[in-house]
């Protein structure tokens, strides 16, 4: 079985993700969305990583998904709402077993890919490091994080994951990824969408803290019925120092909005409210939290799905 990493999106996350694996020598190719960003990539000659003061360009072969050959690993690195379409794209080149780490944030996008290819195993990421992109081809490694990544299905540790550490990308093997990915997804929904809503900071959420209790109730009975009751555990405490902690960033919905982007809410509140309506938990804050985001995102005439 080849042993490239082959990394679709150039983004943010992929960018970083891509420039440690060639930096430790790891056989890595970018998939990008077509033949004018492949052009564009190519007189950029590679990508650049820029840490602290550093920077460094990394000339990675590139390929669009028409290519021919077989894919046996895929990091999957654009966002939830990209996901399902772009593997569709690939299913043809995947070789069978073939394996796809999925670092989509939220719930949702992961089983959209899964139901594509049926043939593949999907393995779920959940990342807390932070990255951006200062220009195209050119990311910021901004924070320092973890990443876990695991498999509900199978807890098998793929042969591949000492690459990880080879390139000094901070990770580790759970059989508890759901459990992760939920309460990251409870996190993002008791604070992103209130910092669009009340155009604040993080911080400025302490203004609406009777606000944010009623949600992580609702929030922690929906863990309940959903079976990751562990994932619920002091949800408020951790949402009340989450919020000191970062009381001066804006959230990542914020900035997408700020910057005319279209959100991943969707699969955050989206999926939460979903998830509940399944469950015929009536959950009426953040039902109500949900309609007045996707008021306030059609107002700017952004996709509220
Ligand atoms: P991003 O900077 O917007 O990058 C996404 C990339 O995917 C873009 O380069 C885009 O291409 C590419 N893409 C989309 N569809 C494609 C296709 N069909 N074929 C090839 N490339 C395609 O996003 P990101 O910030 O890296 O985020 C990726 C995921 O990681 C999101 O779910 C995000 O929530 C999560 N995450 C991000 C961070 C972070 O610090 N950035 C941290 C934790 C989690 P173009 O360049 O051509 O548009």
């Amino acid at each position: 079985m080849s042993s490239t990493w082959h990394i679709l999106g150039a983004g943010s996350l992929g960018s970083l993700w891509a420039c440690r694996l060639a930096r430790a020598g790891k056989a890595t190719r970018l998939i990008l969305r077509d033949g004018q960003r492949l052009q564009a990539y190519q007189q950029a000659g590679g990508l650049t990583l820029a840490e602290q003061d550093q920077t460094t360009r990394f000339a990675i072969p590139a390929e669009t998904a028409d290519a021919s050959g077989p894919i046996h690993r895929l990091l999957l690195a654009c966002k939830a709402y990209d996901a399902a379409p772009a593997v569709a794209r690939l299913a043809p080149r995947l070789a069978e077993g073939a394996e796809i780490v999925l670092l989509q944030n939220g719930l949702g996008s992961q089983d959209e890919v899964a139901d594509q290819v049926p043939h593949a195993r999907c393995i779920f990421a959940s990342s807390t490091e932070g990255a951006f992109r200062e220009d195209d081809w050119r990311v910021r490694f901004a924070g320092q994080g973890f990443n876990w990544l695991g498999d509900a299905a199978n807890p098998a540790v793929p042969e591949w994951f000492d690459d990880l550490q080879d390139a000094g990308i901070p990770a580790e093997w759970t059989v508890d990824i759901l459990t992760r990915l939920w309460r990251k997804l409870a996190l993002n929904c008791a604070i992103n969408p209130l910092t669009v809503l009340h155009d604040c900071q993080n911080g400025g959420l302490l203004g609406h803290l009777d606000e944010i209790d009623g949600l992580c109730s609702e929030l922690g009975q929906l863990l309940q019925h959903c079976g990751q009751p562990k994932a619920a555990d002091d949800l408020g405490e951790e949402v009340q120092r989450v919020i000191l902690a970062t009381a001066a960033n804006y959230s990542s919905m914020y900035q997408d909005v700020r910057a005319g982007r279209r959100t991943e809410v969707h699969y955050l509140l989206g999926h939460a409210c979903r998830t509940a309506a399944r469950h015929g938990v009536a959950l009426p804050q953040l039902e109500h939290l949900h309609q007045r985001l996707v008021d306030n995102l059609r107002a700017r005439d952004l996709p509220s799905a």
